[in-house]
């Protein structure tokens, strides 16, 4: 017997809504890196703050290298995995 409850229902409309917003946002380039690029800034900073070392929590942000508004791609070859703190701090 399969459940049907409103828990349920929200679990997969959060499953079904992140592929169809990355393939939106992979037609013009977004601003934001998306789930998969966010693994791959994960990875490669192995889980640190790429400025201040610290140990990467839940919500930690994918930040660029070259900003955003001066060109630069979201990409992960210009992309670095921050604290919240490092992000907000003026560089
Ligand atoms: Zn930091």
């Amino acid at each position: 017997m399969r459940h049907s409850g409103f828990t349920d229902q929200l679990g997969w409309s959060g499953v079904m809504e992140t592929p169809q917003r990355e393939r939106r946002e992979a037609g013009r380039m977004s601003r934001r890196f998306n789930q998969s690029q966010r693994a791959a800034l994960f990875l490669a900073a192995e889980g640190l703050c790429m400025r201040c070392g610290a140990e990467l929590q839940r919500g930690w942000h994918g930040d660029h290298v070259t900003p955003y508004s001066k060109g630069g791609r979201t990409d992960v070859v210009n992309g670095e995995a921050l604290c919240p703190e490092c992000n907000l701090s003026e560089r």
